[in-house]
């Protein structure tokens, strides 16, 4: 006889609502163990007994054949006297420990309930709400922790005894799936429509109907409505905008199934793997020719595949009336208000827009909007980080106290830490915008019960007059204020763990800088526990502040009188002649008199600039519309690259963006298109850029860079820059797992704080 041995084992990571207790149990069996596997507030927590080599091998198997879905960040086993264990039981949850047990994001519908919701013959034929430790709504309906029914919005729905069996079942899928439910005890649809109300199965087919015909919805989704139309029409989409009063940003649309989606656009083996993925982002993808409606002027276009099952029964109700295509899905707000998240909310506030509303009784307890990935130098990366991704942690490359971090006011995220993980809040949005003072607010308070964070210090933003440095000081406890650029670089750094010296390179729209100007292009160099600027974009100015990232014309003649000379009017041509002659006339003397006019190195609006140069537009209706279309234009076949000075000014590596906005202006008179002329601003920014990097790093002895910022979301631009970098032999790094935007900065803010960083 084998000797037996008994062997504790604490499994911490993402395995609480993934299916990790089956799997454990599934194992026991395989091993022919005794024990035990529970939930508790740490995480997983088995005991196991045998002979062993058994016990030793099951150990191995844990995490090596852990459920899709889940993650193991560490496991610790230690002996225990045997106890005589025969059986192997899964036991109640328990246990009062802190948590740090992770509540998993919420997981697209996988492919064994896909099957099942399509199959006639189910119990749960077309149900919008069927789910498995596979996939389901987590973090949405989450209250507290451990994740188990009673603590999330499922625990109003009693299980009928088909449910409760398929739960009790060890070696069922839905064994102990918390929203487990059917069509006798579950959530359900419920349709209202021009003062007419449909519930169940006739409700989604009328959805189907109504949304054929054209008209506009409100459809209560995972973590908030969307605005659902049919994306192939062009009316109906015109409708949608000028509703959210949205002219031209572009929609995300839902694509019935991959073969569906790219027979629109172009879709590379990643992007298609992430469509597929259980956090089911919008992706942006080429576009194919025409189907322009959702993206105006764009080359890109978001699209995602259905997430729910209801979602998915939508689709199957379509296709079966003989409608294919996709449907616009859009969050359900307005503008940049927070996403709609239940009925007397889309009453409040989507009632002028949609035709109709498509509700559930499961209650969105975090609302939480679509992610948007795309790739870009060959990974995968986040432009928005929401469903599906939170609130998983990023790990960060040491352990410190609990910092929250409060981010920007753009794009909106907060950040909290706990020991060495960094929880990032959902996308939050624009905080000018005071409903989403309180979403930040809300959010707040949920993600610190569920993470049980006490933060012993809150950082912000260093601008003065930002909403979320109000809501910083507004809160208890030690405070401490980060320079924007500098937490750009440092979210770089955290999530790579880059803990020696680096460069930073910061391009974005607006930041606020150390000497009072907007920063947007900084060099920036840490090493030592302190940062410096050690370059930056040549500063111009910026007639009439914020109002120049919509009427780009503004820094477009601020910089084009600096950079033609007194006798800017005549060597500019017809250049300005669609801007009223009073307006330009009113903002050259703003220039000469310097009155409304902040020094800026902002990159956003130096490419607004080129972008209304280039002759793409005069006027943005969201921001970046004009960068994003002059990127549009790419890849355009012409030679040459626009010059940038580059001279040291007390110190400072200063680029000098004069010659390459004569150059533009020149081409643009001499009637060059205007993807000639963003080729060639690409071509001369990467390389000017590049070479600055690697100067700096060379003169202060620097082996790696890192590249954030908005403007960083330019795949041109960041393939370049990367490209041209690491030929010198430099380590380039950028944001993956957090948005190279403001929506990934209070990850940098977070790890400066913890870093004990210092302006040198
Ligand atoms: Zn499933
Ligand atoms: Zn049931
Ligand atoms: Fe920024």
């Amino acid at each position: 006889m084998a000797p037996v041995v008994r062997k504790q084992i604490l499994v911490k990571g993402v395995v609480q609502g993934v299916g990790f207790r089956p799997h454990v149990y599934k194992l026991a069996a395989e091993y022919k163990l005794g024990g035990w596997v529970k939930n508790d507030a740490s995480g997983v927590t088995i005991e196991a007994e045998g002979p062993r080599a058994a016990v030793e091998a099951f150990i191995k198997a844990v995490p090596a054949r852990r459920p899709a879905a889940a993650r193991v960040d560490s496991l610790v086993s230690r002996a225990v006297a045997p106890a005589g264990e025969k059986t192997f039981s899964i036991t109640k949850s328990g246990g009062r420990a802190p948590a740090a047990a992770i509540i998993p994001a919420d997981l697209a519908l996988c492919a064994d309930c896909r099957r099942e919701l399509l199959a006639p013959a189910d119990r749960r034929y077309l149900y919008p709400f069927t789910n498995c430790t596979n996939c389901g709504p987590r973090f949405t309906i989450v209250e507290r922790v451990p994740y188990d029914r009673p603590y999330t919005t499922m625990a109003g729905f009693k299980m009928c005894p088909a449910c409760r069996a398929e739960y009790a079942d060890p070696l069922d899928r839905r064994f102990h799936a918390q929203p487990n439910a059917c069509p006798v005890c579950g959530p359900s649809v419920r349709l209202e429509a021009g003062g007419k109300a449909l519930a169940g199965p006739a409700a989604l087919e009328r959805t189907a109907e109504l949304l054929i015909a054209g008209r506009i919805g409100a459809l209560q989704s995972l973590g908030g409505f969307h605005l659902a139309c049919r994306a192939d029409d062009a009316a109906a989409v015109k409708k949608l905008r000028a509703a959210k009063r949205r002219p031209h940003k572009p929609f995300a649309v839902m694509a019935p199934s991959l073969a569906a989606a790219r027979k629109l656009c172009v879709i590379s083996p990643a992007e298609a793997a992430a469509l597929a993925a259980p956090e089911a982002p919008v992706v942006m993808l080429r576009r194919r020719a025409g189907f322009t409606e959702p993206a105006p002027g764009l080359s890109r276009l978001g699209m995602m595949l259905p997430y729910t099952p209801l979602h998915a029964a939508l689709f199957a109700l379509l296709g079966r009336k003989g409608f294919a295509g996709p449907l616009v899905m859009t969050s359900g707000n307005f503008r940049d208000e927070p996403i709609c998240k239940d009925g007397p909310d889309v009453k409040a506030r989507l009632s002028g827009v949609a035709a109709f509303s498509l509700f559930h009784d499961r209650p969105i307890h975090n609302r939480c909007d679509d992610s948007v990935a795309y790739e870009a130098a060959g990974e995968l990366r986040l432009a928005r980080r929401a469903r599906g991704y939170v609130p998983a942690a990023v790990k960060l490359p040491a352990v410190g106290p609990s910092v929250l971090a409060c981010g920007a006011d753009l794009k909106n995220t907060f950040c909290l830490t706990r020991g060495g993980e960094a929880f990032l809040s959902q996308h939050i949005g624009d905080l000018s915008e005071p409903l989403n003072q309180e979403f930040f607010r809300e959010t707040l308070g949920n993600l610190r019960g569920l993470l049980k964070a006490r933060p012993a210090l809150t950082v912000h933003d260093l601008h003065p007059d930002y909403a979320s440095t109000a809501i910083a000081r507004s809160l208890p406890g030690r405070k401490l204020a980060v320079q924007h650029h500098a937490a750009h670089a440092l979210s770089v750094a955290a999530e790579h763990g880059v803990t020696g010296p680096f460069l930073g390179v910061a391009f974005d729209g607006t930041g606020y800088g150390a000497d009072g100007c907007i920063w947007g292009s900084e060099f920036l160099v840490f090493g030592g526990g302190t940062w410096r600027r050690a370059g930056h974009l040549k500063y111009f100015a910026l007639p009439g502040g914020d109002i120049g990232a919509l009427e780009i014309w503004r820094p477009a003649l601020a910089l084009v009188k600096d950079a033609l000379g007194p006798d800017w009017r005549r060597r500019a041509g017809k250049l300005f002649s669609a801007i009223p002659a009073a307006k330009a006339a009113t903002v050259e003397r703003m220039l000469e008199a310097g009155l409304n006019c902040p020094q800026t190195s902002s990159m956003g609006r130096l490419f607004d600039a080129f972008s209304f140069i280039s002759g793409v537009r005069t006027e943005a209706t969201y921001e970046a519309q004009g960068p994003l279309e002059l990127e549009s234009l790419l890849p355009t076949r012409a030679a040459g690259a626009y010059k940038f000075g580059s001279r040291k000014v007390s110190g400072l590596l200063e680029l000098d963006p004069a010659p390459a906005v004569r150059a533009a202006v020149a081409d643009r008179n001499a009637g060059l298109k205007p993807g000639v002329i963003s080729a060639r601003l690409h071509a001369g920014l990467s390389a000017a850029a590049s070479a600055a990097a690697v100067n700096l790093a060379r003169e202060y002895g620097l082996k790696t860079v890192c590249l954030s910022g908005g403007v960083f979301q330019n795949r041109t631009l960041l393939e370049l820059v990367t490209r041209k970098i690491g030929k010198a032999g430099l380590k380039v790094l950028s944001n993956r797992q957090v948005p190279a935007s403001d929506g990934g900065l209070a990850l940098g803010q977070a790890w400066y704080a913890l870093k004990g960083y210092k302006p040198a």
